[in-house]
């Protein structure tokens, strides 16, 4: 058994690189959803090395991008019982997104993929230090140009970091980085697929979303979670965010869409006990909980080893909404919905979230082919 807070997953890095797919229609992008002007919004950084200029035209193509980001989420979002909660954006005008254009100390060759992430973040927090009115949430994209040597270029875009680092992640910027291509079956569209699928993959880290993988029947009728395999999939074939996904952004202080809280200060919600048990082909899960405020969900997750971060894709989830500072919570999960699921070894997470954002995970490791009932109380509390 072992409990992980979000403060402790803040330091984890989360790797995963997109690859090519396939294409299809070109939506037009949408307009931007309304907010409060005091509303916390995901603060965007185009760092460019001290030796670079910004691609022509970062502003139009990266606001249009995300704008139709920001219709991807709150469709999503309200298909999951969340109505009209989305992702906040900065807007500089009603068609353009506040863009932090920030000339680096280093070089641009500086800033690799592997190693030296903790200085642009570093570097960040210093500016953020110097100039607090930039900073409109503890959230942050961080776009590089893409290198251009030997090996990368506009038709190859790559070199920079890509990943998500807590509640800051990594995406790029290319010359055809543009929503024009959206869809299209020619080698742009390709390749905006995969950079923009990566780029909403990696935000979903930055906005608080571990791996998961589709249960069986939402597999079925919905296509490819975007904190699955969704990097591969965004813009080209259907792509959606699970319950579980969208229960974390219903409480990431950028989707809350509540001025009066203050995000990830108040410790999450504590197991009081749990019991699990197989009963036919049914995973029964119960369990009390206790908090400080109201809790807000409780999400589960249901993985084959390894279960390290990268190594969770296959982190099939489920939620619950909660609701009370303290109460109880009952999962059925049919066997059939795990079928991605192979090994006899499996393991159990439960994470409960609070209203404003902390979470804590409990873990247990169980074998399908010895599963007597399981309980535990947890004295602490
Ligand atoms: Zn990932």
């Amino acid at each position: 058994m072992i409990r992980i807070s979000s403060l402790l997953a803040a330091v984890s890095l989360i790797f995963c690189l997109p690859a090519a797919a396939r294409a299809q229609q070109t939506p037009p992008p949408p307009p931007a959803a309304p907010q409060a002007a005091d509303k916390p919004c995901l603060n965007i950084v185009y760092f460019l090395g001290n030796d670079r200029e910004p691609i022509p035209g970062y502003e139009e193509r990266l606001s249009a991008l995300m704008l139709h980001l920001q219709d991807f989420f709150q469709k999503e979002m309200a298909r999951n019982g969340y109505p009209n909660r989305t992702l906040s954006l900065d807007m500089k005008t009603p068609d353009r997104v506040n863009i932090i254009l920030y000339k680096a100390q280093g070089a641009a060759s500086d800033y690799p993929y592997t190693g030296n992430w903790p200085r642009v973040i570093q570097e960040l927090d210093a500016y953020f230090s110097a100039h607090p009115g930039m900073k409109k949430s503890n959230h942050t994209l961080i776009i590089m140009p893409t290198f251009y040597n030997d090996e990368y270029n506009d038709a190859n875009p790559g070199g920079v970091p890509f990943y998500g680092v807590g509640k800051s992640c990594f995406a790029l910027d290319y010359a055809d980085f543009d929503i024009k291509h959206l869809g299209a079956r020619t080698p742009q569209g390709r390749l905006l697929t995969k950079w923009y699928g990566g780029l909403a993959h990696e935000l979903g880290h930055g906005l608080n979303l571990p791996h998961n993988h589709q249960t069986t029947s939402d597999g079925a009728k919905l296509g490819t979670p975007l904190m699955g395999a969704g990097n591969y999939t965004f813009g080209s074939s259907p792509t959606y965010l699970t319950p579980a996904s969208c229960a974390i952004l219903n409480v990431c202080e950028v989707f809350a869409g509540d001025t009066s809280t203050e995000f990830y200060k108040t410790p999450a919600p504590k197991l009081d006990a749990i019991s699990i048990s197989l009963k036919g082909n049914k995973l029964v899960i119960n369990g009390s909980y206790t908090g400080q405020e109201k809790a807000s969900a409780v999400n589960i997750y249901v993985q084959d080893p390894p279960y390290q971060v990268n190594a969770d894709y296959d982190s099939v989830s489920f939620t619950q909404k909660l609701g009370k500072k303290s109460g109880n919570f009952s999962f059925h999960i049919p066997r059939r919905e795990l079928h991605g699921l192979r090994s006899d070894t499996f393991r159990i997470t439960v994470r409960l979230l609070t209203s404003s954002g902390n979470w804590e995970d409990w873990h247990h490791e169980f074998h399908w082919s010895d599963l007597p009932p399981f309980s535990q109380k947890f004295s602490e509390q």
